[in-house]
């Protein structure tokens, strides 16, 4: 019997903003068994991947090959041949610059069912990040996406500066960054206006963009002085004069262009990230535990048993609650079930949690750690009654420990299982050793020891980065496995945790 052949999905990335991936991207992404990418896709497509997708960082850079074409090509011929859907995921559009051509005729010619998907290409997506039009009815009638760089192999220049010199209409350099020299002079030579505005954009639709301007004569002198690094774009004409009337400076933005692991469960990771993402930062998603959810039907028939016959039933987590909803639908059973318990839970995003489902805590501590949660609730309990207790099997006993001081009977279910996420360690380490990430925060104990085991603790101070900790306990987790906590969050939520990095930039 042969394999089913999978499919190579080409797809653009956009030009970095996240919110520029187009739909069908996000769907492929969701669905890929491999994504296949190199750094000028970013990191957002993490966001979008399952915990089980392999990855492959083909990354090129323009000294630096980690792989070379032709391997390139035959990693995507031979994960298809395993059956795999894999996305071939490149920056901007795949068709422009981006070597997607002839990925694509590689593939026909392997006989492997391909697809392309557009993106947003920087050619245009750039110039108008930096307040650039590339065409404008007072200026010209059309733009031209040339390369800056050259196929290494190819002995005569292939670009024609005497017929770029003559065109009237915006001219958009790729690549051209370190030949920006020979490109300014090439067109001067070729009689272009020595006064013709250049602008070059730098890291365009990111946060670290930047851009300046300048003409064909000085611009080489400026890229020099502020350092302009690639990615690039390099646009000539006089469309770049109405970047000072038309570029938005971006708002301020408290955690601009920091980069910042966001290491909880793919479920849970999104409202952080668009937190994230709000205030100017980079999340780089990989999640460093994985919750299993209890759907053992004898111990979860077991607790609602028990439960009828208790006075409170306490959550600690945003995953007690799902997990205590999903054993209601399993049993055939709904809220009713509850009505006549209290409702105990530790802090807003519980609470925000239970709300969802229609369910109204009645009791929340001020300070959200189950210390202060153990003692609202011996405040308002009786000995003798019955409490039960939906967590997790790693949680704190500390709130076992201070209810049973009163004497009261505690009903405990396992509400789900909290593991390491290893999946996607090496994407871990090599993102720690190229210095990809500014901070690592950790929102619960499991997180700290999770990520201690799976970079195995190597050189941890040549890595570049600052840790940050939800809460006390999370803090001390941290310093036992030699972590330095340079951020702590004074409300133990994941808006405290980010004013904590605020506080500490
Ligand atoms: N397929 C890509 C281009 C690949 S060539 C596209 O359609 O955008 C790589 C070049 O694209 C870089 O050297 C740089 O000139 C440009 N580029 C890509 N993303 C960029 C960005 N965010 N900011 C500035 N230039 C970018």
């Amino acid at each position: 019997m042969s394999v089913q052949v999978g499919m190579v999905h080409l797809v653009g990335a956009g030009p970095g903003d996240p919110s520029l991936l187009t739909l069908k991207a996000v769907e492929l992404l969701q669905k890929a068994d491999a994504v296949v990418y190199d750094k000028l896709a970013g990191w957002s497509f993490l966001t979008h991947i399952q915990p089980q997708t392999r990855l492959y960082d083909v990354g090129k850079q323009a000294d630096r090959h980690t792989m070379v074409q032709e391997e390139i090509c035959q990693l995507l011929v031979d994960l298809a041949r395993e059956g795999l859907q894999v996305v071939r995921l490149k920056g901007g559009d795949p068709y422009v610059f981006g070597r997607g051509g002839e990925e694509a005729e590689v593939l026909v010619a392997a006989e492997i069912p391909f697809q392309v998907v557009p993106g947003i290409s920087s050619s245009v997506a750039v110039p108008g990040a930096a307040g650039i039009p590339v065409t404008h009815r007072d200026h010209c009638t059309s733009f031209h996406v040339i390369t800056g760089h050259e196929r290494p192999d190819r002995e005569e220049t292939a670009l024609d500066f005497s017929a770029f010199a003559k065109l009237s209409g915006t001219l958009v350099f790729l690549m051209g960054i370190r030949n920006l020299s020979h490109i300014t002079q090439s067109l001067l030579r070729e009689g272009k206006d020595p006064l013709t505005p250049v602008a070059i954009v730098e890291k365009g639709c990111t946060p670290y963009q930047r851009h300046i301007t300048g003409n064909l004569t000085n611009i080489v002198d400026l890229v020099e002085k502020h350092s302009i690094q690639a990615p690039a774009v390099t646009v000539v004409g006089t469309v770049v004069d109405l970047s000072s009337k038309l570029y938005q400076t971006p708002s301020d933005q408290p955690l601009r262009a920091q980069r910042i692991l966001v290491g909880r469960t793919r479920r849970q990771a999104s409202r952080f990230s668009n937190l994230l993402r709000s205030q100017g930062a980079i999340p780089i998603e990989v999640p460093l535990i994985e919750v299993e959810l209890n759907a053992d039907p004898i111990a979860g028939s077991a607790f609602l048993e028990k439960l009828s016959l208790c006075q409170w039933l306490v959550f600690t987590s945003e995953n007690g609650v799902e997990s205590f909803v999903q054993l209601l639908r399993q049993q055939k059973r709904d809220v009713r079930t509850l009505h006549s318990l209290r409702i105990a839970s530790i802090g807003p995003a519980t609470t925000q949690a239970l709300l969802q489902y229609g369910i109204h805590a009645d009791l929340q501590p001020q300070i959200y750690t189950v210390e202060a949660l153990g003692q609202e609730l011996l405040k308002v309990i009786q000995p003798k009654q019955s409490i039960a207790l939906a967590r997790s099997d790693v949680a704190n006993p500390e709130l076992q420990r201070r209810l049973q001081s009163m004497n009261v009977d505690l009903v405990e279910w396992d509400a789900y299982y909290t593991r390491p996420a290893l999946r996607q360690a090496e994407l871990l380490k090599s993102l720690l050793f190229q210095a990809e990430v500014d901070w690592i925060p950790f929102s619960s104990s499991s997180m700290v020891h999770a990520f201690c085991d799976a970079v195995l603790d190597d050189h941890i101070s040549t890595w570049n980065v600052r840790f940050a900790s939800i809460g006390p306990m999370t803090s001390a987790a941290m310093q036992s496995r030699g972590l330095l906590v340079s951020a702590e969050a004074k409300v133990q939520t994941l808006d405290g945790l980010i004013v904590a990095i605020q506080e500490a930039l």
